[in-house]
Protein backbone atom coordinates (compact mmCIF):
# COMPACT_ATOMS: atom_id res chain seq x y z
CA UNK A 1 0.00 0.00 0.00
CA UNK A 2 1.18 3.27 -0.68
CA UNK A 3 -0.22 6.53 0.20
CA UNK A 4 0.50 9.80 -0.49
CA UNK A 5 -1.20 12.54 2.19
CA UNK A 6 -1.46 15.51 -0.31
CA UNK A 7 -0.50 18.49 2.52
CA UNK A 8 2.86 18.05 2.85
CA UNK A 9 3.12 20.32 5.89
CA UNK A 10 0.18 18.80 7.89
CA UNK A 11 0.59 19.95 11.27
CA UNK A 12 -0.57 16.37 12.90
CA UNK A 13 2.03 15.06 10.50
CA UNK A 14 3.57 12.67 13.65
CA UNK A 15 0.16 11.57 15.35
CA UNK A 16 -0.87 11.25 11.09
CA UNK A 17 2.48 9.01 11.13
CA UNK A 18 1.72 7.29 14.89
CA UNK A 19 -1.87 5.80 13.31
CA UNK A 20 -0.23 5.01 9.85
CA UNK A 21 2.51 2.93 12.09
CA UNK A 22 -0.32 0.68 12.99
CA UNK A 23 -1.06 -0.70 10.18
CA UNK A 24 1.48 -0.36 8.12
CA UNK A 25 3.63 -4.15 6.73
CA UNK A 26 7.21 -3.51 5.94
CA UNK A 27 6.54 -2.61 2.34
CA UNK A 28 3.69 -0.05 3.09
CA UNK A 29 4.64 3.85 2.34
CA UNK A 30 3.28 6.99 3.41
CA UNK A 31 4.64 10.24 1.93
CA UNK A 32 3.33 14.16 2.07
CA UNK A 33 3.74 15.20 -1.25
CA UNK A 34 2.04 17.37 -3.09
CA UNK A 35 2.45 15.18 -6.47
CA UNK A 36 -0.06 12.63 -7.46
CA UNK A 37 0.44 8.78 -8.29
CA UNK A 38 -1.08 6.35 -10.57
CA UNK A 39 -1.37 3.44 -7.78
CA UNK A 40 -1.38 5.18 -4.69
CA UNK A 41 -4.35 6.46 -2.66
CA UNK A 42 -4.13 10.26 -2.19
CA UNK A 43 -5.66 11.80 0.44
CA UNK A 44 -6.44 15.34 1.57
CA UNK A 45 -8.03 15.92 4.90
CA UNK A 46 -8.96 19.51 6.03
CA UNK A 47 -10.24 21.05 10.27
CA UNK A 48 -13.32 23.76 10.18
CA UNK A 49 -13.53 25.39 13.09
CA UNK A 50 -16.63 26.63 14.20
CA UNK A 51 -18.36 28.22 17.39
CA UNK A 52 -19.33 25.09 19.07
CA UNK A 53 -17.80 22.39 17.04
CA UNK A 54 -14.62 21.10 14.75
CA UNK A 55 -15.65 19.60 11.59
CA UNK A 56 -13.03 17.11 9.66
CA UNK A 57 -13.42 16.19 6.12
CA UNK A 58 -11.29 13.95 4.67
CA UNK A 59 -11.05 12.56 0.55
CA UNK A 60 -9.40 9.60 -0.77
CA UNK A 61 -8.62 9.17 -4.47
CA UNK A 62 -7.85 6.25 -5.98
CA UNK A 63 -7.58 5.35 -9.54
CA UNK A 64 -9.59 8.45 -10.20
CA UNK A 65 -12.28 7.13 -7.88
CA UNK A 66 -13.19 9.78 -4.90
CA UNK A 67 -14.26 8.26 -1.58
CA UNK A 68 -15.73 11.39 0.67
CA UNK A 69 -15.62 11.34 4.71
CA UNK A 70 -16.57 13.48 7.54
CA UNK A 71 -16.75 13.69 11.09
CA UNK A 72 -18.00 16.54 13.63
CA UNK A 73 -16.77 16.70 17.06
CA UNK A 74 -18.96 19.45 19.27
CA UNK A 75 -16.88 21.16 21.65
CA UNK A 76 -17.61 23.53 24.44
CA UNK A 77 -17.98 27.38 23.09
CA UNK A 78 -15.28 27.97 25.86
CA UNK A 79 -12.34 26.20 24.27
CA UNK A 80 -9.46 28.02 23.99
CA UNK A 81 -7.87 28.34 20.17
CA UNK A 82 -5.48 25.87 21.95
CA UNK A 83 -7.87 23.33 23.57
CA UNK A 84 -10.08 23.64 19.92
CA UNK A 85 -6.83 22.46 18.20
CA UNK A 86 -6.08 19.55 20.49
CA UNK A 87 -10.02 18.44 19.56
CA UNK A 88 -9.05 19.11 15.94
CA UNK A 89 -6.01 16.57 16.46
CA UNK A 90 -8.61 13.57 18.08
CA UNK A 91 -10.72 14.19 15.03
CA UNK A 92 -8.25 14.15 12.45
CA UNK A 93 -6.61 10.98 14.31
CA UNK A 94 -10.55 9.86 14.37
CA UNK A 95 -11.21 9.76 10.36
CA UNK A 96 -7.53 8.83 9.65
CA UNK A 97 -8.15 5.58 11.28
CA UNK A 98 -11.13 4.85 9.57
CA UNK A 99 -9.84 5.62 6.41
CA UNK A 100 -6.98 3.30 7.25
CA UNK A 101 -9.56 0.70 8.54
CA UNK A 102 -11.59 1.34 5.04
CA UNK A 103 -8.49 0.91 3.02
CA UNK A 104 -6.68 -2.47 4.48
CA UNK A 105 -10.00 -4.01 5.92
CA UNK A 106 -8.55 -4.55 9.17
CA UNK A 107 -9.90 -3.22 12.50
CA UNK A 108 -7.72 -1.63 15.05
CA UNK A 109 -8.47 -2.85 18.66
CA UNK A 110 -6.94 -0.04 20.82
CA UNK A 111 -8.38 2.27 18.27
CA UNK A 112 -6.56 5.67 18.37
CA UNK A 113 -5.28 5.33 21.54
CA UNK A 114 -1.58 5.97 21.42
CA UNK A 115 0.57 7.76 23.77
CA UNK A 116 -1.39 7.32 27.21
CA UNK A 117 -1.53 4.42 29.13
CA UNK A 118 -4.98 2.89 29.01
CA UNK A 119 -5.34 1.81 32.24
CA UNK A 120 -4.31 5.41 33.79
CA UNK A 121 -6.66 7.18 30.96
CA UNK A 122 -9.63 4.97 32.44
CA UNK A 123 -8.13 5.87 35.91
CA UNK A 124 -8.37 9.40 34.88
CA UNK A 125 -11.81 9.47 33.48
CA UNK A 126 -13.35 7.58 36.28
CA UNK A 127 -12.61 10.56 38.82
CA UNK A 128 -15.61 12.48 36.68
CA UNK A 129 -17.59 9.99 35.21
CA UNK A 130 -19.16 6.48 35.80
CA UNK A 131 -17.69 3.26 34.67
CA UNK A 132 -20.50 2.61 31.97
CA UNK A 133 -19.85 6.27 30.99
CA UNK A 134 -16.20 5.75 30.63
CA UNK A 135 -16.81 2.43 28.86
CA UNK A 136 -19.12 4.93 26.47
CA UNK A 137 -16.50 7.72 26.28
CA UNK A 138 -13.53 5.35 25.02
CA UNK A 139 -15.99 3.88 22.34
CA UNK A 140 -17.23 7.26 21.58
CA UNK A 141 -14.02 8.82 21.34
CA UNK A 142 -11.03 6.75 21.03
CA UNK A 143 -12.69 4.12 19.02
CA UNK A 144 -11.48 1.16 21.32
CA UNK A 145 -13.60 -2.09 20.63
CA UNK A 146 -15.41 -3.58 23.21
CA UNK A 147 -13.05 -6.42 24.28
CA UNK A 148 -10.55 -4.04 24.72
CA UNK A 149 -12.93 -1.34 26.90
CA UNK A 150 -14.13 -4.69 28.84
CA UNK A 151 -10.49 -5.80 29.70
CA UNK A 152 -9.64 -2.48 30.99
CA UNK A 153 -12.69 -2.30 33.08
CA UNK A 154 -11.85 -5.10 34.81
CA UNK A 155 -8.23 -4.49 35.29
CA UNK A 156 -9.28 -1.43 36.89
CA UNK A 157 -11.70 -2.82 39.34
CA UNK A 158 -9.34 -5.59 40.02
CA UNK A 159 -6.89 -3.11 41.11
CA UNK A 160 -9.21 -1.25 43.30
CA UNK A 161 -9.74 -3.99 44.66
CA UNK A 162 -5.38 -4.32 45.48
CA UNK A 163 -5.65 -1.28 46.69
CA UNK A 164 -8.64 0.03 47.87
CA UNK A 165 -6.62 3.46 49.08
CA UNK A 166 -4.94 3.65 45.32
CA UNK A 167 -6.86 7.40 44.98
CA UNK A 168 -5.48 8.92 48.25
CA UNK A 169 -1.91 7.03 48.45
CA UNK A 170 -0.08 10.05 46.80
CA UNK A 171 1.59 11.17 50.06
CA UNK A 172 3.68 7.84 50.39
CA UNK A 173 6.30 6.78 48.40
CA UNK A 174 7.51 3.07 46.87
CA UNK A 175 11.55 2.58 46.32
CA UNK A 176 12.95 1.07 43.13
CA UNK A 177 16.10 -0.19 43.65
CA UNK A 178 18.33 -0.63 40.13
CA UNK A 179 20.68 -3.27 39.89
CA UNK A 180 22.43 -3.27 36.58
CA UNK A 181 24.12 -6.55 36.30
CA UNK A 182 22.86 -9.43 34.60
CA UNK A 183 24.99 -12.55 33.58
CA UNK A 184 24.52 -12.05 29.87
CA UNK A 185 22.82 -9.34 27.89
CA UNK A 186 19.77 -10.42 26.23
CA UNK A 187 18.98 -9.94 22.11
CA UNK A 188 16.05 -8.20 22.57
CA UNK A 189 17.31 -5.82 25.82
CA UNK A 190 17.51 -2.34 26.19
CA UNK A 191 17.52 -2.40 29.96
CA UNK A 192 20.30 -0.88 32.02
CA UNK A 193 22.55 -4.49 31.77
CA UNK A 194 26.09 -5.15 31.82
CA UNK A 195 27.76 -8.20 31.93
CA UNK A 196 28.62 -9.07 35.22
CA UNK A 197 31.59 -11.03 33.94
CA UNK A 198 34.88 -9.52 35.26
CA UNK A 199 33.47 -6.35 36.28
CA UNK A 200 33.76 -6.85 40.47
CA UNK A 201 35.37 -3.59 40.81
CA UNK A 202 32.38 -1.93 39.66
CA UNK A 203 30.16 -3.96 41.17
CA UNK A 204 31.86 -2.96 44.72
CA UNK A 205 31.58 0.79 43.42
CA UNK A 206 28.35 0.50 42.63
CA UNK A 207 27.74 -1.18 45.61
CA UNK A 208 28.94 1.89 47.72
CA UNK A 209 27.30 4.56 45.96
CA UNK A 210 23.90 2.34 46.56
CA UNK A 211 24.64 2.26 49.91
CA UNK A 212 25.24 5.87 49.90
CA UNK A 213 21.88 6.89 48.33
CA UNK A 214 19.61 4.18 50.63
CA UNK A 215 21.11 6.42 53.64
CA UNK A 216 20.02 9.69 52.42
CA UNK A 217 16.88 9.04 51.00
CA UNK A 218 16.31 7.34 54.53
CA UNK A 219 17.05 10.34 56.48
CA UNK A 220 15.22 12.62 53.77
CA UNK A 221 12.15 10.20 54.29
CA UNK A 222 12.31 10.21 58.25
CA UNK A 223 12.35 14.07 58.35
CA UNK A 224 9.48 14.47 55.89
CA UNK A 225 7.60 11.74 57.96
CA UNK A 226 6.92 9.82 54.51
CA UNK A 227 5.66 5.94 54.70
CA UNK A 228 7.27 3.38 51.83
CA UNK A 229 4.29 1.41 50.39
CA UNK A 230 6.60 -1.15 48.71
CA UNK A 231 9.93 -1.85 47.90
CA UNK A 232 10.88 -3.36 44.15
CA UNK A 233 14.13 -4.47 43.40
CA UNK A 234 14.92 -4.79 39.29
CA UNK A 235 17.71 -4.30 37.10
CA UNK A 236 19.44 -6.14 35.11
CA UNK A 237 19.05 -9.44 37.73
CA UNK A 238 19.64 -7.96 40.95
CA UNK A 239 20.30 -11.86 41.88
CA UNK A 240 23.00 -11.42 39.65
CA UNK A 241 25.50 -10.46 42.70
CA UNK A 242 26.41 -12.14 45.42
CA UNK A 243 24.40 -13.13 48.55
CA UNK A 244 26.56 -11.13 50.78
CA UNK A 245 26.39 -8.08 48.86
CA UNK A 246 22.10 -8.50 48.67
CA UNK A 247 21.58 -9.39 52.49
CA UNK A 248 24.02 -5.99 53.14
CA UNK A 249 21.48 -4.08 51.12
CA UNK A 250 18.68 -5.09 52.90
CA UNK A 251 20.39 -4.53 56.10
CA UNK A 252 21.07 -0.89 54.82
CA UNK A 253 17.47 -0.60 54.05
CA UNK A 254 16.72 -1.68 57.44
CA UNK A 255 18.91 0.69 59.24
CA UNK A 256 17.98 3.45 57.32
CA UNK A 257 14.08 2.91 56.36
CA UNK A 258 11.10 2.54 58.52
CA UNK A 259 9.65 -0.28 56.55
CA UNK A 260 6.59 -0.54 59.51
CA UNK A 261 4.29 0.30 56.88
CA UNK A 262 5.37 -1.75 53.97
CA UNK A 263 3.17 -3.48 52.18
CA UNK A 264 4.93 -5.67 49.70
CA UNK A 265 8.98 -6.65 48.42
CA UNK A 266 9.65 -7.95 45.34
CA UNK A 267 12.89 -9.28 43.81
CA UNK A 268 13.55 -9.83 40.52
CA UNK A 269 15.57 -13.26 39.93
CA UNK A 270 14.69 -13.44 36.86
CA UNK A 271 17.36 -15.17 35.12
CA UNK A 272 17.68 -18.90 36.60
CA UNK A 273 20.99 -18.75 36.67
CA UNK A 274 21.74 -16.12 39.26
CA UNK A 275 19.45 -18.30 42.05
CA UNK A 276 21.04 -19.93 44.42
CA UNK A 277 20.95 -21.23 48.11
CA UNK A 278 22.58 -18.61 49.72
CA UNK A 279 20.50 -16.08 47.92
CA UNK A 280 16.83 -17.64 48.59
CA UNK A 281 18.25 -17.71 52.41
CA UNK A 282 18.92 -14.07 52.01
CA UNK A 283 15.26 -13.21 50.46
CA UNK A 284 13.81 -15.44 53.38
CA UNK A 285 15.98 -13.51 55.91
CA UNK A 286 14.23 -9.87 54.86
CA UNK A 287 11.09 -11.21 54.19
CA UNK A 288 10.86 -10.47 50.81
CA UNK A 289 7.17 -11.53 49.33
CA UNK A 290 7.57 -11.96 45.53
CA UNK A 291 9.99 -13.15 43.38
CA UNK A 292 10.27 -13.14 39.50
CA UNK A 293 11.98 -16.67 37.69
CA UNK A 294 11.04 -15.70 34.27
CA UNK A 295 11.69 -18.42 31.48
CA UNK A 296 10.32 -16.09 28.69
CA UNK A 297 9.93 -19.38 26.55
CA UNK A 298 10.29 -23.20 27.62
CA UNK A 299 12.08 -23.71 24.18
CA UNK A 300 15.74 -23.93 24.43
CA UNK A 301 16.59 -23.48 20.94
CA UNK A 302 14.60 -19.53 21.32
CA UNK A 303 16.37 -19.09 24.71
CA UNK A 304 20.17 -19.92 22.68
CA UNK A 305 19.15 -17.32 19.73
CA UNK A 306 18.01 -14.63 21.93
CA UNK A 307 21.07 -15.00 24.32
CA UNK A 308 19.83 -15.97 27.29
CA UNK A 309 22.27 -18.16 28.53
CA UNK A 310 20.41 -20.88 30.92
CA UNK A 311 18.73 -24.45 29.50
CA UNK A 312 15.32 -24.28 29.83
CA UNK A 313 16.00 -27.20 33.01
CA UNK A 314 17.11 -24.84 35.05
CA UNK A 315 14.42 -22.62 35.01
CA UNK A 316 12.09 -25.53 36.42
CA UNK A 317 14.88 -26.60 38.60
CA UNK A 318 15.25 -23.09 40.38
CA UNK A 319 11.26 -22.73 40.75
CA UNK A 320 11.12 -26.36 42.44
CA UNK A 321 14.07 -24.89 44.81
CA UNK A 322 12.41 -21.44 45.64
CA UNK A 323 9.48 -23.72 46.16
CA UNK A 324 11.20 -25.74 48.48
CA UNK A 325 12.65 -22.80 50.44
CA UNK A 326 8.81 -22.04 51.21
CA UNK A 327 8.70 -18.93 48.47
CA UNK A 328 5.20 -19.29 47.90
CA UNK A 329 4.80 -15.96 46.04
CA UNK A 330 6.81 -16.67 42.43
CA UNK A 331 5.77 -14.68 39.24
CA UNK A 332 6.68 -16.07 35.72
CA UNK A 333 7.28 -13.58 32.47
CA UNK A 334 6.52 -15.61 29.08
CA UNK A 335 7.45 -13.04 25.62
CA UNK A 336 4.88 -13.51 22.35
CA UNK A 337 6.56 -13.47 19.35
CA UNK A 338 10.15 -14.54 20.39
CA UNK A 339 12.15 -15.13 16.68
CA UNK A 340 10.82 -18.80 15.77
CA UNK A 341 8.32 -18.89 17.67
CA UNK A 342 4.60 -19.70 16.67
CA UNK A 343 1.77 -21.26 18.40
CA UNK A 344 3.12 -24.87 19.06
CA UNK A 345 5.72 -23.55 20.96
CA UNK A 346 3.60 -20.76 23.10
CA UNK A 347 1.04 -24.10 23.71
CA UNK A 348 4.11 -25.97 25.10
CA UNK A 349 5.13 -23.02 27.33
CA UNK A 350 1.47 -22.75 28.80
CA UNK A 351 1.69 -26.74 29.45
CA UNK A 352 4.76 -26.14 31.65
CA UNK A 353 3.63 -23.50 33.11
CA UNK A 354 0.14 -25.24 34.28
CA UNK A 355 2.98 -27.93 35.90
CA UNK A 356 4.42 -25.68 37.53
CA UNK A 357 1.82 -23.31 39.05
CA UNK A 358 3.54 -19.85 39.25
CA UNK A 359 0.72 -17.33 41.81
CA UNK A 360 1.60 -14.51 38.22
CA UNK A 361 1.89 -14.52 35.44
CA UNK A 362 3.43 -11.43 32.76
CA UNK A 363 2.62 -12.41 29.30
CA UNK A 364 4.54 -9.54 27.23
CA UNK A 365 4.40 -9.19 23.25
CA UNK A 366 7.78 -8.85 21.94
CA UNK A 367 8.52 -4.88 21.27
CA UNK A 368 11.24 -3.87 18.73
CA UNK A 369 12.88 -1.43 21.07
CA UNK A 370 15.44 0.80 18.70
CA UNK A 371 18.51 0.15 21.03
CA UNK A 372 18.13 -3.90 20.89
CA UNK A 373 20.40 -5.63 18.98
CA UNK A 374 17.61 -7.83 17.72
CA UNK A 375 16.09 -4.76 16.05
CA UNK A 376 18.98 -3.90 14.85
CA UNK A 377 19.75 -7.11 12.97
CA UNK A 378 15.54 -8.03 12.29
CA UNK A 379 16.64 -9.46 8.84
CA UNK A 380 18.76 -12.47 10.87
CA UNK A 381 15.46 -13.65 12.71
CA UNK A 382 12.55 -15.66 11.83
CA UNK A 383 9.79 -13.11 12.85
CA UNK A 384 5.98 -14.08 13.40
CA UNK A 385 3.04 -11.84 11.07
CA UNK A 386 0.59 -9.27 12.92
CA UNK A 387 -2.34 -12.06 12.56
CA UNK A 388 -0.57 -14.96 14.00
CA UNK A 389 0.73 -13.04 16.99
CA UNK A 390 -2.91 -11.83 17.66
CA UNK A 391 -4.03 -15.85 17.63
CA UNK A 392 -1.38 -16.43 20.13
CA UNK A 393 -1.99 -13.71 22.39
CA UNK A 394 -5.38 -14.99 22.56
CA UNK A 395 -4.43 -18.11 23.22
CA UNK A 396 -2.59 -17.19 26.35
CA UNK A 397 -5.50 -15.14 27.62
CA UNK A 398 -7.67 -17.87 27.05
CA UNK A 399 -5.14 -20.55 28.98
CA UNK A 400 -4.79 -17.92 31.91
CA UNK A 401 -8.58 -17.57 32.89
CA UNK A 402 -8.98 -21.55 32.72
CA UNK A 403 -6.29 -21.43 35.16
CA UNK A 404 -7.86 -18.84 37.25
CA UNK A 405 -5.43 -16.07 36.66
CA UNK A 406 -7.34 -12.68 36.10
CA UNK A 407 -5.97 -10.08 34.57
CA UNK A 408 -4.62 -6.79 36.87
CA UNK A 409 -2.23 -4.42 34.96
CA UNK A 410 -1.56 -3.58 31.53
CA UNK A 411 0.81 -2.05 29.54
CA UNK A 412 1.59 -1.00 25.64
CA UNK A 413 4.76 0.20 24.15
CA UNK A 414 5.87 1.32 21.04
CA UNK A 415 6.63 -0.94 18.06
CA UNK A 416 5.26 -3.93 19.68
CA UNK A 417 3.85 -6.80 17.49
CA UNK A 418 0.70 -6.80 16.27
CA UNK A 419 -0.10 -3.39 18.21
CA UNK A 420 -0.80 -5.24 20.67
CA UNK A 421 -0.20 -5.35 24.60
CA UNK A 422 1.39 -6.80 27.86
CA UNK A 423 -0.83 -7.82 30.44
CA UNK A 424 -0.59 -8.71 34.18
CA UNK A 425 -2.26 -11.90 35.53
CA UNK A 426 -2.55 -13.42 38.72
CA UNK A 427 -4.11 -15.95 41.02
CA UNK A 428 -6.37 -14.23 43.77
CA UNK A 429 -4.52 -11.91 45.74
CA UNK A 430 -1.68 -12.62 44.67
CA UNK A 431 -1.17 -9.39 42.69
CA UNK A 432 1.89 -7.12 42.63
CA UNK A 433 0.93 -3.72 44.30
CA UNK A 434 4.06 -2.23 43.37
CA UNK A 435 3.15 -3.24 39.59
CA UNK A 436 -0.05 -1.22 39.93
CA UNK A 437 1.74 1.71 41.33
CA UNK A 438 4.23 2.02 38.94
CA UNK A 439 1.79 1.62 35.96
CA UNK A 440 -1.07 3.81 37.11
CA UNK A 441 1.32 6.54 38.74
CA UNK A 442 -0.79 7.23 41.46
CA UNK A 443 2.05 7.80 43.66
CA UNK A 444 5.76 8.90 43.43
CA UNK A 445 8.25 6.10 43.08
CA UNK A 446 12.19 6.76 44.22
CA UNK A 447 14.46 5.24 42.27
CA UNK A 448 17.73 4.26 43.67
CA UNK A 449 20.76 2.39 41.77
CA UNK A 450 22.05 2.30 38.27
CA UNK A 451 19.27 3.15 35.84
CA UNK A 452 16.77 3.64 38.52
CA UNK A 453 13.89 6.26 37.05
CA UNK A 454 12.26 8.49 39.71
CA UNK A 455 8.90 9.28 38.98
CA UNK A 456 7.95 11.92 40.77
CA UNK A 457 4.04 12.76 41.61
CA UNK A 458 3.00 15.67 42.92
CA UNK A 459 0.27 14.72 45.40
CA UNK A 460 -3.03 15.15 43.44
CA UNK A 461 -1.69 15.90 40.58
CA UNK A 462 -1.27 14.20 36.88
CA UNK A 463 2.25 15.15 36.77
CA UNK A 464 4.73 12.91 36.03
CA UNK A 465 8.49 14.54 36.58
CA UNK A 466 11.41 12.02 35.73
CA UNK A 467 14.77 12.01 37.16
CA UNK A 468 16.64 9.07 35.74
CA UNK A 469 19.92 7.70 37.66
CA UNK A 470 22.51 7.27 35.41
CA UNK A 471 22.60 3.84 33.26
CA UNK A 472 26.54 3.33 32.90
CA UNK A 473 27.82 2.01 36.41
CA UNK A 474 30.75 3.87 36.27
CA UNK A 475 29.13 7.43 35.70
CA UNK A 476 27.15 6.54 38.51
CA UNK A 477 29.67 6.05 41.00
CA UNK A 478 31.31 9.25 39.88
CA UNK A 479 28.35 11.79 40.26
CA UNK A 480 25.95 9.90 42.76
CA UNK A 481 26.73 12.47 45.36
CA UNK A 482 25.85 15.23 43.36
CA UNK A 483 22.53 12.95 41.83
CA UNK A 484 21.24 12.18 45.13
CA UNK A 485 20.89 16.10 46.21
CA UNK A 486 19.50 16.98 42.87
CA UNK A 487 16.91 14.37 43.52
CA UNK A 488 16.21 15.15 46.91
CA UNK A 489 15.72 18.68 45.89
CA UNK A 490 13.19 17.98 43.79
CA UNK A 491 11.78 15.25 45.93
CA UNK A 492 10.86 18.70 48.58
CA UNK A 493 9.55 20.83 46.24
CA UNK A 494 7.31 18.10 44.52
CA UNK A 495 5.80 17.42 48.04
CA UNK A 496 6.12 21.10 49.15
CA UNK A 497 3.00 21.66 46.21
CA UNK A 498 0.51 20.27 48.40
CA UNK A 499 2.11 22.15 51.63
S1 LIG B 1 17.92 -10.80 31.92
FE1 LIG B 1 16.55 -9.07 31.60
S2 LIG B 1 17.74 -7.26 32.19
FE2 LIG B 1 19.19 -8.96 31.92
S3 LIG B 1 19.92 -8.77 29.83
FE3 LIG B 1 18.19 -10.20 29.78
S4 LIG B 1 16.38 -8.92 29.38
FE4 LIG B 1 18.06 -7.55 29.99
Amino acid sequence: MKIIWQQKDHPFKREIEMIFDLFKTETDQLLFEEKAEEEAYLVNIDEQYGKDFVLVKGEVIKNQQATSYTYERSVSMNLTEEEKRKVAKQAVKHLWLKILEDITGEKQDWGILTGIRPTKLYHQLLQEMTMDQVDQFLEKEYLLRPNKIALLREIVQRQLKVIPDLYEINQEVSLYIGIPFCPTKCAYCTFPAYSIKGRNGTVDGFLKGLHLEIEKIGKWLKESSRKVTTIYFGGGTPTSIEAEQLDQIFAQLNQWIDLADLREITVEAGRPDTITLDKINVLNKWKVDRISINPQTFTQETLDLIGRHHTVEETIEKFHLARKMKIDNINMDLIIGLPGERTEQLQYSLDQLTNLQPESITVHTMAFKRASYLTKNKAEYDIIDKDEIRKMMDLASRWAREHHYHPYYLYRQKNMLGNLENVGYALENRESIYNILIMEEKQTIIGLGCGAVSKLIPPNSNIVIRFPNPKEPKVYIETIETQIDLKIEKLNEIFQVVA
